[in-house]
C-alpha cells in the first residue's frame, strides 16, 4: 500500500455503523477482540481511497487486507480464513474502529527500522565524538591554549575563544546524512557545521550553506556557534530542516525525524546520557519488558502499552504529516521510561519535535 505523495488522505465522512448492527454482524466476542487488535497496534495501515471506502492492512496470524465500503450499510471484506467462513471477523471491527478516528496512516515495518538503526550504530564512533576533546589536549600539551589561538589539527580547524574551543571542518554531518538513503541536501546546498567544546560540555551546530562555498573560519573570540547561532557568519543557515529533502514517502519522513535527532547528537558531550539515543527506539512491548526486567517496577502499568510499537506516519486533516514512534529513555540525567514521541513535518520541510508523552514512568535517572 503506497500512501506517499499525498494520495488517499480524504477524511472518512460516510461510513457509519451502529453498535447494534455490529453486534448482529459479529457478536460481542468479535467486537472485544477487534478493539483489542486496535489497541495492540495491529492495524498497520489505513487509507481512505474515497469518501465511502476504507482500506487497511492488519496483523493477525498473518498480514490480512481489509476493505470496507458503502455508507449506512457498509460492506466488509477481509482476506482471513475466519471471514471466508463466517462473512465477518475481528479484523473488520478493528479497522472500522480505526477508521472512525478519521486519520489515515501507515506504519514502518520492523526489519526496515532495525536495519536503519543498525547502520547508524555502525558509524557512531566515527561521527559522534567531539574533536575538541583531542584538540584541547594537544593545545594544552603545547602550552598554546590561550584565547585567540587558531590553527589546524588533522581535518579540523580551530579557534580558542573566551568561552571555549570552536572547531570546524570534518565530515561527520555529511557521513551521517549518507546513512539515510532517502534523504539528501537540496540541490546547490551542502551540510556542514561548527563544534563547540569547553572541557565540561560539547555540542555541534549543523548549518546549511551553498555547495560551492567553504565554511568560513570562526573569527569571534567572545561567542560560540552552538549556543549563540546568531554569531554564525552571513550566508549560512542554522535552520537546516528545509534543506534536507526527500521523496515524501512514509519511510523518508521517518528517516528525516531520526536524522535531525542524530544531527543534534553529533559532538554532544552528554551523548547517550541525556534523553536521546538511537538505541532507545523500541518496536515491541517485549523489548520494553526486557529492558525493565532488572528494575523494581510495577508491571501492571504495562497493561495499556500496545504490543506493537511500530513507527507510524499519519496524515491528519490539517495537511501536516505526523511521525510517531516509541522511545525508551534510559538517560542518566532524564526521566527514564517509555515515551511516545510525535514530530510534525510541516509543508516547506520544517520539522517540529512535538509531543513527548510518557507511557511508562520509570522515575528520574541517577543525575536528576
Ligand atoms: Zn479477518
Amino acid at each position: 500500500m503506497d500512501m506517499g505523495n499525498n494520495k488517499n488522505r480524504t477524511k472518512i465522512t460516510n461510513i457509519r455503523i451502529k453498535t447494534g448492527d455490529l453486534l448482529k454482524l459479529g457478536g460481542i466476542k468479535k467486537i472485544e477482540r477487534g478493539k483489542q487488535y486496535l489497541d495492540d497496534g495491529r492495524v498497520l495501515a489505513l487509507e481512505f481511497p474515497g469518501a465511502d471506502t476504507v482500506k487497511a492492512s492488519i496483523l493477525g496470524g498473518k498480514k490480512y487486507s481489509v476493505s470496507i465500503s458503502g455508507g449506512d450499510e457498509p460492506r466488509f471484506r477481509c482476506s482471513c480464513p475466519s471471514f471466508e467462513n463466517e462473512g465477518f471477523c475481528k479484523h473488520c471491527v478493528a479497522v472500522l474502529l480505526a477508521a472512525e478516528q478519521g486519520t489515515s496512516f501507515e506504519t514502518i515495518n520492523e526489519n526496515y527500522v532495525s536495519r536503519l538503526i543498525g547502520g547508524i550504530n555502525k558509524i557512531e564512533d566515527k561521527v559522534k565524538p567531539n574533536p575538541g576533546d583531542e584538540i584541547a589536549q594537544a593545545l594544552n600539551e603545547m602550552g598554546a591554549a590561550e584565547t585567540g589561538a587558531v590553527g589546524a589539527h588533522g581535518e579540523y580547524r580551530y579557534r580558542q575563544t573566551e568561552k571555549g574551543l570552536v572547531v570546524w571542518g570534518g565530515s561527520a554531518a555529511k557521513t551521517l546524512l549518507r546513512k539515510f538513503d532517502l534523504l539528501r541536501m537540496k540541490d546547490g546546498f551542502r551540510i556542514d557545521g561548527y563544534y563547540f567544546y569547553d572541557g565540561m560540555g560539547g555540542n555541534f551546530r549543523p548549518v546549511a550553506m551553498p555547495a560551492d562555498m567553504d565554511l568560513p573560519d570562526w573569527t569571534d573570540d567572545s561567542r560560540n556557534p552552538v549556543f549563540e547561532p546568531e554569531a554564525i557568519p552571513d550566508g549560512i543557515d542554522t535552520e537546516i530542516d528545509s534543506y534536507v529533502v526527500h521523496d515524501h514517502t512514509p519511510k523518508s519522513y521517518f528517516q528525516k525525524s531520526i536524522f535531525l535527532r542524530e544531527l543534534d547528537d553529533i559532538g554532544a558531550f552528554w551523548h547517550g546520557c541525556s534523553d536521546w539515543h538511537i538505541k532507545g527506539i523500541v518496536l515491541e512491548k517485549s523489548e520494553v519488558l526486557q529492558a525493565i526486567k532488572s528494575e523494581k517496577y510495577d508491571f501492571t502499568e504495562l497493561k495499556n502499552t500496545p504490543e506493537l510499537l511500530l513507527p507510524k506516519i499519519s496524515y491528519p486533516a490539517n495537511g501536516s504529516i505526523e511521525v510517531t514512534f516509541y522511545f525508551l529513555s534510559g538517560g542518566l540525567g532524564s526521566t527514564r521510561g517509555l515515551f511516545r514521541l510525535t514530530d510534525i513535518h510541516q509543508t516547506g520541510g520544517m520539522v517540529k519535535f512535538g509531543k513527548r508523552e510518557c507511557i511508562i514512568d520509570m522515575g528520574p535517572g541517577p543525575i536528576p
